[in-house]
């Protein structure tokens, strides 16, 4: 494992201070708002069209780089619409170069972070969509920090952007690559702040020069039963791939470890995430935690497959069983692996679709917010949020 203490970005003389909303940024703008944009700076309308072709399809962040703009023109756009949303606070390489995680610093002290993973055919970032999270689930370290605030859209992409950008450069461990997934499972609960979240999926998706051209099945939004927005995700007309984290089968436990349940419970996330596959034609993924002796009995494994079948199809479903990466000092842990095997098989014979997700970066605090938390402890703040003052 190595640590960078720093990255190459270093943001400790910007703080705007806690609470401050960031300012407006190019990738917070859609395509018809980023003309306009540059008419507001006196610019004629062509120059976005210019502006964006630097900054996705050449993925060239420095305004005062790009030649086919008058100098003068750089920096007014660079001041007005290109400000540094997020530096790196610290980066941790772990599995021989195969997975990087980054934790951000943003303009108000919030640590987010993102975690890169290279597969033989793909490499996939998991990233945050909220610093924080107010969800509360007990297992989770981000849930116990609670909510600080919602990221903007751009600082959403942003997490993608400069990972694309440093992995074309080679600056990233392992070697020149490009992204190719994403999946909203770092800190944060989407569909919770979902206008930015589908402004963000939309930029992704766009082909250059309006967006970074990731097609939209390499993208995975997840939730933990967020029923009216799971619902109006069926209007988007974006085909991502939906991912619900069940996490239990039953109201009685999934009440204490999903608190949300309280509210839309297992047979209303159930029937979401069904129309949603039934509409969209798209498997819908269903997560599962293992937790040691909490959710992993071979009952559980039986009621989840029969609450699935009860909605018909197999096929619009598919389980994904995760080890849980355990938080120090926490009284949840994995499953011991015989317990693992068994739940799965009692899947497979009732002819359930799933799979185990090979754990990643178990060296480098790799459960959710568990970075960021870290690096929250370490600077004497509250709540996860860091205190740019001390
Ligand atoms: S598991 Fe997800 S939804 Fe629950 S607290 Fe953690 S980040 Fe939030």
């Amino acid at each position: 494992m190595t640590i960078t203490a720093s990255g190459p970005i270093d943001l400790t003389d910007k703080f705007l201070g806690p609470g401050r909303k960031p300012p407006v940024h190019w990738m917070d703008l859609t395509p018809g708002q980023r003309i306009e944009a540059v008419a507001e700076l006196g610019l004629p309308r062509f120059r976005a069209k210019q502006i964006s072709t630097q900054w996705f399809s050449r993925l060239s962040n420095d305004p005062s780089s790009w030649t086919d703009l008058p100098v003068a023109v750089r920096e007014q756009v660079a001041d007005a619409l290109f400000p540094t949303l997020l530096g790196v606070a610290q980066e941790q390489v772990a599995d021989g170069g195969a997975t990087t995680k980054i934790a951000w610093r943003a303009l108000d002290g919030a640590i987010i972070e993102s975690v890169i993973m290279r597969y033989p055919d793909r490499i996939t970032i998991c990233i945050s969509s909220e610093a924080g999270c107010g969800m509360d689930c007990p297992f989770c370290a981000t849930g116990q920090g609670g909510l600080q605030r919602n990221l903007s859209t751009a600082e959403i992409v942003w997490q993608v952007y400069e990972a694309d950008r440093r992995l074309a450069a080679g600056e990233i461990a392992g070697g020149p690559g490009r992204i190719s997934n994403v999946l909203f499972m770092g800190m944060g609960e989407p569909m919770a702040n979902y206008k930015a979240v589908m402004a963000a999926v939309r930029q992704m998706h766009d082909p250059a020069p309006d967006g970074l051209g990731i097609g939209a099945r390499g993208i995975t939004v997840s939730t933990v039963g967020m029923v009216p927005r799971m619902r109006q995700l069926v209007a988007q007309d974006l085909p991502f791939t939906l991912a619900v984290s069940l996490h239990a089968p039953d109201d009685e436990l999934r009440d204490e470890i999903i608190p949300l349940n309280k509210h839309f419970n297992v047979d209303a996330v159930l029937d979401a995430a069904w129309e949603y596959a039934a509409a969209t034609k798209r498997r819908v993924t269903i997560q599962y935690i293992l937790i040691k002796d909490v959710n992993d009995q071979t009952w559980r494994a039986d009621l989840l497959a029969r609450r699935l079948k009860a909605r018909g199809d197999w096929g619009w479903f598919h389980v994904n069983l995760i080890p849980l990466n355990p938080t120090p000092g926490s009284k949840w842990t994995a499953s011991r692996p015989a317990d693992e095997q068994a739940f799965r098989e009692h899947l497979e014979r009732a002819g359930v679709p799933v799979s185990i997700r090979v754990a990643r970066g178990r060296e480098i605090d790799g459960a959710c917010g568990q970075l960021a938390s870290n690096l929250d402890a370490s600077r004497g703040s509250r709540r996860g949020t860091v205190n740019p003052a001390r």
